[in-house]
């Protein structure tokens, strides 16, 4: 049996695994993780809204009843192209006819000083838990001292102006609101500052001006201050500073400038790279030079393919681009058992989505109109559950949602980690940042 091994179980290698179960293959999906992680909705968990089992979905389950498809829990350190195997962090490698390398990204600092020492990423689980728990750690040390408010304990920078970082702001906003509202807290609302920061002078820049427009419009009237058009100089553990010389306090710096595949799986291959360092494919998405073999999702430059809307160009790192590469490679695959010719990529766009929070969202066709406001709140809504993976996290995030839009009613506004976040110096009064 060919035996075809998937590296990575985002949404590219689970849409590859996914389009080879019941062939005649025999499929290994490696991960570091024993879950799928839905990267879109991560801001909703870091911010309190929703819990961490709702976004993710354990990997066994998805395929238990696959009998042509294993998983295998390790993390993979290499390719020996020589022997065709893919070696683990301390198991034995794993020898392959096929491989699909969809190993993601992580998160890119552009090596602005402080900024991974002291910054919050948002790429993973983990980091989108321990967000929470440092932000509503703030939230408990500002109630206790609320002369600490000037130090920067109620003050949360944004950095990056892209979806995400729109999604985090306006839902840091949410939090605020009804922290203030229905918790108990003691200290102002308009204490609590929710900064963005973007180094270009607008917003959302892969969409439309007057969705930028509408975002900025929107955030600023939900109280976020934005500061566009200004670069992050650096961070340190009690400040963040900018080009223009102001110094913000803060104790709350969330990451949301962007993503690499620099210092990830994807560098350490010995394989061609393209765009931005991603591994560069040929029109059928194979490795150059490496027979077999097929990159795929955030890890790999994936061209928009002939006859596309952009033809030479290379696609962005979205879930739908992860989604299409993964299921075109693992047809390439079978392609190549049969005999047969492979055949050329091409993405279909299907549009893009940002959301502000409460009835606020942009969403824009390809070639239809943008459409703002509620309407395309409840687009964006409505997609998110139907790309969730797994029923029962469809359904709950659906009746979670449903409930804390009728009743401004509370997310899991849980600080579960067991000992105090780093940035909480021994006597608890978070003199120090992260440490
Ligand atoms: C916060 C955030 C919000 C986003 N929002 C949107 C959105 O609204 N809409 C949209 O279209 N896109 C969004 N994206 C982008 C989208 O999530 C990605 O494009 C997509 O997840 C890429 O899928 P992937 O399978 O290539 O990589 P990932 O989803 O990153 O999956 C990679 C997998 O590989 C595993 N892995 C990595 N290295 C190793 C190793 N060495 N050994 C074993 N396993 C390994 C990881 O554990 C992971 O499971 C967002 C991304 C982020 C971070």
């Amino acid at each position: 049996m060919h035996r075809v091994v998937i590296v990575g179980a985002g949404f590219a290698g689970l849409s590859a695994a996914r389009a080879l179960v019941g062939k005649p293959v025999e499929v290994t999906i490696v991960d570091q993780r024993n879950f799928h992680t839905f990267q879109p909705l991560l801001y909703e968990v870091a911010t309190a809204g929703l819990d961490s089992g709702d976004v993710a979905y354990p990997i066994r389950a998805i395929f238990g009843k696959a009998d042509n498809v294993t998983f295998r829990f390790a993390t993979v350190t290499g390719v020996d192209w020589d022997r065709r195997e893919v070696e683990l962090d301390g198991h034995a490698p794993l020898p392959f006819d096929s491989v699909v390398v969809a190993s993601g990204a992580t998160a890119r600092y552009f090596g602005i000083p402080g900024a991974s020492e002291f910054a919050f990423p948002l790429y993973t689980l983990t980091d989108a838990r321990r967000l929470r728990d440092h932000v509503l750690r703030r939230l408990e040390q500002a109630d206790s001292d609320p002369a600490l408010a000037p130090g920067g304990p109620l003050t949360f920078v944004v950095v990056g102006g892209g979806p995400t970082g729109v999604e985090v702001a306006g839902a840091l906003a949410e939090l605020l609101d009804v922290a203030v509202r229905h918790d108990g807290f003691t200290f102002e609302r308009a204490t609590g500052r929710i900064i963005l920061v973007d180094g270009l002078p607008r917003l959302l820049t892969p969409f439309k001006e007057s969705g930028a427009a509408y975002a900025a419009k929107t955030l600023e009237g939900r109280g976020v201050e934005l500061r566009l058009g200004r670069m992050v100089k650096s961070v340190t553990d009690a400040c963040v500073n900018l080009d223009d010389g102001s110094e913000i306090p803060t104790r709350t710096v969330v990451w949301a400038g962007g993503v690499t595949v620099d210092g990830t799986l994807a560098s350490r291959l010995d394989a061609a790279t393209g765009a931005n360092g991603r591994l560069a494919v040929n029109d059928d998405l194979s490795l150059e030079g490496r027979d077999g073999a097929f990159a795929v999702g955030d890890a790999a430059a994936v061209p928009w393919g002939p006859d596309s809307d952009h033809p030479g160009e290379t696609c962005p790192q979205l879930a739908q681009v992860a989604i299409q590469s993964g299921k075109h490679a693992a047809g390439q695959v079978l392609l190549r058992i049969d005999g047969k010719p492979t055949e050329a990529f091409r993405y279909k766009d299907k549009g893009i989505m940002a959301t502000i929070g409460r009835r606020a969202a942009i969403t824009e066709l390809p070639h239809g109109p943008a459409i703002h406001g509620t309407l395309g709140w409840l687009a964006w809504l409505a997609l998110h559950i139907l790309y969730l993976i797994g029923f029962r996290n469809k359904i709950i995030v659906l009746v979670n949602w449903s409930w804390r839009y009728l009743s401004w009613g509370s997310g899991p506004r849980l600080i579960v980690g067991e000992e105090p976040d780093e940035d909480e110096d021994a006597a608890g009064h978070g003199t120090t940042l992260l440490g």
